[in-house]
Order: C-alpha cells, then sequence, then structure tokens
C-alpha cells in the first residue's frame, strides 16, 4: 500500500477537465493505496486573487470532490490552510532549495512576467508543493504533465534534505509520478488545457440545457465547413469527449459519420450532449446534496485536517529534530 498525496486549487466548482484528468484518478487510487488529498488553498494566493469567493471556492472544491467519488472513510480529504506544518516545512525546505532551479521552472517564468513586481510566492510555489508532499511522506503523486517539473523539485529537495540532515538514509521518500491515464483534456475551444480561467470548461454540475449551449458553438474538425464536407475526426475535440463520455459502439458510429459526412457536427454534438449529461447526473445529484448538507462538509473537514494535522506533525517533529531546533519543553 503506497501513500499518496495530490492537491488540487480552489477553483470552485470542479470542471470535466479536472475530473477526467484527475478526479476519476483519485478514486480509482482509494483502493489499495493510503490517500490524502487537498484542497490547496494557499497555493491560490500567489498572485491576484479573488479574496471575497476564496472561501466558497474551496469548499465548492471539497464538495466536488466528495460528489465525485472521494470517500472520506477511504481517503483523508483536507484543506491546506487547516493543517499550518505545510507553510513551516516550506520554509525549512526553501532554505536548501537551489533559486536558479526556481528561476528555471517553466510555469514561473510563463507566469512572471505577467508582473510588473514579482511575488517571492509565485518563484517559491514549488517548494511549498514539495512540503505539501514531503510532509506525508508521500511515495506517489498523481500529476498532470504540467506539475512534473515542480514534482521532479520535490525529488530533489528531498534527496538534498536528506543527504544534509538524515545522514543519506531516505527519510523523506522521492515522490514518483502517477500520470493521469487521460493527460489533456482540450477546452471547447479547442486551442488550449480546459482551464476556469481560459473560459473553455463544462462544469461537472451543468444542467442538460447548460452542456448542450456549451456544446453547440464549441470548436470542430475547421474542414468541415458543408454538411458535406468529410472530417476527420482524431483532430477534433468532439470526438475526443466522445470516446470519454459515449459508449464504444457510438464513438465507432461517430468516427463513420465524421469520416464519410453522413451527419453534421450539430448532430455529432447532440449525441454527446445526451452521454454528457447523462454520465455527470450522478455527480450533479451529489453535488447538489452536499450544497444542501453543509454541517456534513464541515465534519469531513474537519476529521481529516485532524488526521492531517496528526500526521504532519510527526514529519515536523523529525524533521525539525534532525535539523537541530530546540523541542518545545526540553
Ligand atoms: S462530425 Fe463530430 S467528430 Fe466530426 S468534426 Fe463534427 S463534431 Fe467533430
Amino acid at each position: 500500500m503506497a501513500r499518496v498525496f495530490s492537491g488540487i486549487q480552489p477553483s470552485g466548482e470542479m470542471h470535466i477537465g479536472n475530473w477526467l484528468g484527475a478526479i476519476r484518478n483519485y478514486v480509482a487510487l482509494q483502493d489499495g493505496n493510503a490517500c490524502l488529498y487537498c484542497v490547496v488553498d494557499q497555493h491560490a494566493v500567489t498572485g491576484a486573487y479573488d479574496v471575497g469567493s476564496l472561501a466558497d471556492r474551496t469548499r465548492e472544491m471539497a464538495i466536488s470532490l466528495l460528489a465525485a467519488g472521494v470517500d472520506p472513510a477511504r481517503a483523508v480529504l483536507f484543506v491546506q490552510s487547516h493543517v499550518p506544518q505545510h507553510a513551516t516545512l516550506a520554509w525549512l525546505l526553501a532554505t536548501i532549495a537551489p533559486l536558479g532551479e526556481l528561476e528555471r521552472m517553466t510555469q514561473y517564468k510563463d507566469k512572471a512576467h505577467r508582473f510588473e513586481s514579482v511575488p517571492t510566492g509565485l518563484l517559491t510555489y514549488p517548494v511549498l508543493m514539495a512540503a505539501d508532499i514531503l510532509l506525508y511522506r508521500a511515495e506517489a503523486v498523481p500529476v498532470g504533465e504540467d506539475q512534473v517539473q515542480h514534482l521532479e523539485l520535490a525529488r530533489e529537495l528531498a534527496r538534498r534534505w536528506n543527504a544534509t540532515f538524515a545522514g543519506g538514509e531516505a527519510y523523506l521518500p522521492e515522490p514518483q509520478p502517477i500520470l493521469s491515464p487521460a493527460r489533456r483534456i482540450m477546452g471547447l475551444d479547442g486551442q488550449a488545457k480546459m482551464s476556469k480561467s481560459l473560459g473553455n470548461t463544462i462544469g461537472v454540475t451543468e444542467s442538460p440545457e447548460a452542456i448542450w449551449q456549451k456544446l453547440r458553438p464549441a470548436m470542430t474538425d475547421p474542414a468541415r465547413k458543408l454538411k458535406t464536407d468529410p472530417g476527420t475526426p482524431e483532430i477534433c475535440n468532439i470526438y475526443a469527449l466522445h470516446r470519454h463520455f459515449s459508449p464504444e459502439a457510438t464513438v465507432v458510429e461517430v468516427a463513420m459519420k465524421c469520416r464519410s459526412a453522413a451527419w453534421g457536427c450539430i448532430d455529432c454534438k447532440k449525441v454527446l450532449s445526451a452521454n454528457m449529461a447523462e454520465g455527470l447526473a450522478p455527480i450533479r445529484e451529489r453535488t447538489l446534496a452536499l450544497r444542501a448538507a453543509p454541517e456534513t462538509v464541515r465534519q469531513v473537514l474537519g476529521d481529516g485536517a485532524a488526521v492531517a494535522r496528526r500526521l504532519a506533525s510527526e514529519t515536523l517533529a523529525e524533521v525539525s529534530g534532525r535539523m537541530g531546533f530546540l523541542p518545545e519543553g526540553a
């Protein structure tokens, strides 16, 4: 049984890109592993953000995780800021984190140019991510491809800390990546990865009508200008979504009718819309039920944070001891 940790940003309601790309994997990993899943609200404040909605977005992401099948009886679900040891370990790791490597991180370089004065938190974001993982001595981390570089830094920091303070003993395990089977879910614009900030998403709790309204104008194979123009399903994001939401026989039919121009893109999208609405219905129903039961959610997050704090305290006591800090009361 491996100890698995993963964090997800509090972007509010989960969208199908989150669900297909990460959360279904979270749910599957609960079988046979000791899983900790964390809504990483402290990662969400490294740039300008909406202060007024942060708490709601955090709660809503926790609800989405529960609705999608994260089971508090089998996994620890909690909010990062409820466990102060994350920030403490991040500071300790920052003391051994090489500045040059942080400056070379692709995500840092992508985002830093947007700021006139770059916040230090943007630079040290991967150190906090390393602390999230190493605090629980996690052995495996489900990540998207865009986080692999950050995970490599966590591995590097574990090696450095072990070499410097643990005499080479692997007290902090080097976490291994678990890449999701559905690696990259494109947005409805067909141009970029599905992302709330790009406005190209479908939320997992959208009504059948709302799903249709979003799918109807979605990008398809540009070669299909007329209904009589044959298409190439492999380059169409609608086809990619059929593969996630439609039965195999339908996927075969979609490809055949696309290639032969036997139907138009609107016909194709109608079938996808119905299948998507049906596939998401259980998550939608559970989400609505959980929104109506705030005490249940509070309890789950409270219990999760208590377990996480206990595990985190054990690691931090060991780390602090090996780094020579005076224990409280000694
Ligand atoms: S028929 Fe379907 S798969 Fe083919 S281009 Fe149109 S939407 Fe895409």
